[in-house]
């Protein structure tokens, strides 16, 4: 008689707490079995499809045999000068396609694998919250400690660096930032990112500056990148993607940027895991790194449409909410009586809306309520007058 397996989930699975979406998926199953006509604000994936240039540029692409066979690690140096131009062009950035570019199946990728490359057992690495979630998640992967670093609307949702210990900062090896922010949609000046710069010479930190959504911004002013500030490049990293800027989620493909030695690091991990980016996509990506501005204006008037309903829509019912400068999200102060998960469960089962609840993006979020920008005007509109009914 063979006895059942015993399968046991190691540790540093069993400790990971509840993937936020995978709960708002079961609310999301839930009201749809119930008939619900639920409005979807809930998630940052573009309803708008890729621009049709791109998609034509994958076809002819995938039907070359070269591109069938194993990538370059690094990525094609036909896709990493592409995006060594872009940033010449964008943010006057000047970046050695050679070996200060580097591809990645999705920033999230290279995000959740940077902190294997630097950080040991014990180590401490920055993290702001509310945040990305793959941050933390990363470092604990590595076996490293997170320091929490709280944005708060007092500071305009920036970490305060004279809170943290001088302790912590000594035994810091890596910190994560995120602007145009996810979720808060803030956006940085450019004392922020000299200030990071400082903090990390004085205490010889890695800097992963996280700019996935620094195209998507409103009102012609343009976010900067970490990789236009003096010294960035001495010590840190951009990670970026196409798949908030294109559309382009499902591709997969996305780029970190910046200081060779630490890029080197992060595709070392890489080639010991993965085989880089479908060489179709990447050749597609390069035609889509060459966007027409009318294409992404577009794209951006759209977000711009929607934030301005519901921007307007929210504010007139009483919640306390900044109208968003970038990013395609808005981050509103639950109302008086409410903690996040019960206005966010309240106004699903009233009025068939799904947001994300604040506190999912880390304690510090709790009070507050995300709302996508990816559901189209009529929808938005639609959203805001049975929001305002179920208050
Ligand atoms: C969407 C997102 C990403 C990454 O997206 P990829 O599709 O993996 O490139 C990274 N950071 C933040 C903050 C995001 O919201």
């Amino acid at each position: 008689m063979r006895s059942k397996l015993v399968v046991e989930l190691a540790s540093r699975v069993k400790n990971l707490p509840p993937y936020l979406f995978a709960s708002i998926d079961k609310m999301k199953q839930e009201a749809k079995r119930k008939g619900v006509d639920l409005i979807d604000m809930s998630i940052g994936d573009p309803d708008i499809p890729t621009p049709q240039h791109i998609v034509d540029a994958l076809k002819v692409a995938a039907e070359k045999p070269e591109h069938h066979r194993y990538p370059s690690y690094e990525g094609m140096l036909s896709f990493r000068e592409a995006v060594s131009d872009w940033y010449k062009r964008r943010f006057k950035a000047v970046l050695d396609p050679k070996d200060e570019v580097l591809s990645l199946i999705g920033s999230k990728e290279g995000i959740g694998h940077i902190p294997l490359a630097f950080v040991e057992p014990g180590d401490t690495v920055l993290v702001p919250s509310p945040g990305y979630p793959v941050y933390p998640i990363s470092v604990l992967f590595a076996g490293g400690e997170s320091y929490i670093m709280p944005l708060t609307k007092d500071n305009g949702f920036l970490p305060d660096f004279k809170s943290i210990p001088q302790r912590t900062l000594m035994n810091t090896k890596l910190m994560f930032i995120n602007y145009p922010n996810n979720p808060t949609s803030a956006v940085a000046p450019k004392e922020f990112y000299e200030e990071v710069i400082n903090l990390a010479y004085k205490y010889n930190i890695i800097v992963c500056h996280d700019a996935a959504y620094s195209e998507i911004y409103f009102d012609e002013e343009k976010p900067l990148s970490f990789m236009e500030i003096e010294g960035a490049k001495d010590v840190g990293i951009e990670f970026h993607s196409l798949s908030k800027t294109y559309n382009m989620t499902g591709w997969r493909i996305g780029f970190a940027v910046g200081n060779r030695e630490i890029i080197a690091g992060l595709g070392k991990i890489k080639t010991n895991l993965d085989s880089g980016v479908f060489e179709a996509i990447q050749e597609a990506s390069v035609t889509a790194l060459s966007t027409d501005d009318p294409i992404l204006n577009g794209i951006r008037k759209t977000y711009q449409d929607r934030r301005d309903i519901l921007y307007k829509g929210l504010a007139n019912i009483g919640l306390e909410l900044a109208k968003p400068k970038a990013s395609f999200y808005l981050w509103a102060k639950v109302p008086k009586g409410f903690d996040s998960s019960g206005f966010v469960a309240h106004i699903l089962e009233k009025a068939g809306v799904l947001s994300t609840p604040g506190n999912g993006f880390g304690a510090p979020g709790e009070g507050y309520v995300r709302f996508a920008l990816t559901v189209p005007v009529e929808r938005t509109k639609e959203a805001v007058d049975r929001i305002k009914k179920a208050l």
